[in-house]
Formats: C-alpha cells, structure tokens, sequence
C-alpha cells in the first residue's frame, strides 16, 4: 500500500518534466551528476506509451521516437537540475542489421556500466512476451553495474487478471533462480492501471 503523502510526491514528481536532449554516446550526454533513472524495453514492448501515461504528457516520448533520435539516449529533465529520465533506445528490431544491433549493444553497455548517476533501470516487456533474449541481456547488465531494476509487465489488459498474475510470478521466480532482486509488477498504459505503483517505485529510488 503506497502512503498518501508519499503518493502525492510521486505524482508531483512529474509536473515540470521536459526534454533536455538527446545524445548518441555517453560523451554527448548531459553532466553526468545528480540522479538518472533508465526506461529500456524492446521495441513495441509500450515503452513510449508507459512514460507518457507515468508523465501525463500525451506525446511525451514521441521526441525519442522521431528520425535521428530513435537510436539515442533522450534525457528529460524533472524540472530540478538533480533528477533525469533516460529513454534508451528501443532494442530488438528482427531486421536490424548485426552491425547496428552491435553498435546499440556497445551503447547500451557503455552507458550502463560508465554511468555514475545512473540509479535504476525500469524495464518494459509485453505481458505476452516476458523475458526475452534482450530482456535477459538488460537484466545481467544490471546484475553487473549492480543497478536497481523494476520490472513492468505492460499491456496487463491483454490478459484476465489470474494469467496475469500467474505470469509476474513466473517472472519473479525466473529472476530469483537467476539471483536477481528485480521487483515485477502488471502495468497497462490503455487501462492506466500500475501507474502509482510505478511511481511509487520511481520515487523512492530518487529519494534513495
Ligand atoms: P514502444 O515501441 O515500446 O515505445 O511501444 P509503444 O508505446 O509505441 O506501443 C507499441 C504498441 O502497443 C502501440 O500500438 C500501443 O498502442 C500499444 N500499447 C502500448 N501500451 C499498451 C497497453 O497498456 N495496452 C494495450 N492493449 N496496448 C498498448
């Protein structure tokens, strides 16, 4: 149960969110000082729908999905020179050609591993599609950094609620035997379900 005060501090959390600027490597990024918290996820996976439902800015991260920006990192700033979020670039394109899969690879791992303000990663999967070799991939780069990972099942409305349930336990448990503490929860950008706790979580990990 998420406390009232705390509820509403994690809703304010949002109110001056705004892009900052868009970087194709760690060089380019902006100082690396404060607090980031990372949304990463496959492509289709609802990242995008997800940070703008958790934003309440309707076209939010439509800025990460425009041409020249969708292989970047996109920092938005929540209005304190202190907290940031980080779009990655969506990652599992089937026809993406080896060499772009690993230059984003490289990226990814640079910014993870290199990055000191880097706190946690929120990583999105269809509840549908669970821990796929990408997703997998994410998770040991956490292990590795030793960042915070909080799990979304997206597109929870897809399934009825005991399969849903039923799969963020398999989920959970997969991670357990892997000996990762991620948290998992069911989320829905359509139904707007999950968005307190995921703040929640968010707000926490920048008051940590
Ligand atoms: P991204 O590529 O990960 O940023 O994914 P998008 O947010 O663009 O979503 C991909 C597709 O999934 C779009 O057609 C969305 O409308 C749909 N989608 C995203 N979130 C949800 C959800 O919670 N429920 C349902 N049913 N569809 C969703």
């Amino acid at each position: 149960m998420i406390n009232p005060p705390a509820q509403d501090a994690s809703r304010k959390m949002f109110t001056h969110i705004d892009f900052q600027t868009s970087a194709p490597d760690l060089a380019h990024a902006p100082e690396d000082l404060g607090r980031e918290i990372a949304f990463a996820g496959r492509s289709n996976a609802g990242k995008s729908s997800a940070l703008n439902v958790l934003a309440q800015k309707k076209n939010l991260a439509r800025i990460s999905k425009t041409p020249g920006r969708t292989q970047m990192l996109n920092f938005f700033s929540l209005g304190n020179d202190i907290w940031r979020l980080v779009d990655l670039p969506g990652y599992g394109y089937a026809k993406v050609p080896e060499a772009i899969k690993a230059q984003w690879q490289q990226a990814m791992a640079e910014y993870l591993t290199q990055r000191q303000s880097l706190h946690g990663i929120v990583l999105i999967m269809d509840i549908r599609h669970p821990l796929t070799e990408f997703d997998w991939q994410m998770v040991d780069w956490c292990q590795q950094a030793q960042l915070e990972l909080h799990i979304l099942l997206t597109k929870a409305d897809k399934l009825k609620y005991g399969a849903g349930q039923n799969t963020r336990l398999r989920v959970e448990q997969n991670l357990r035997q892997m000996g990762c503490k991620a948290s998992v929860q069911l989320f829905s950008a359509l139904k707007k379900s999950g968005i307190d706790e995921a703040r929640a979580t968010l707000y926490a990990w920048f008051n940590a």
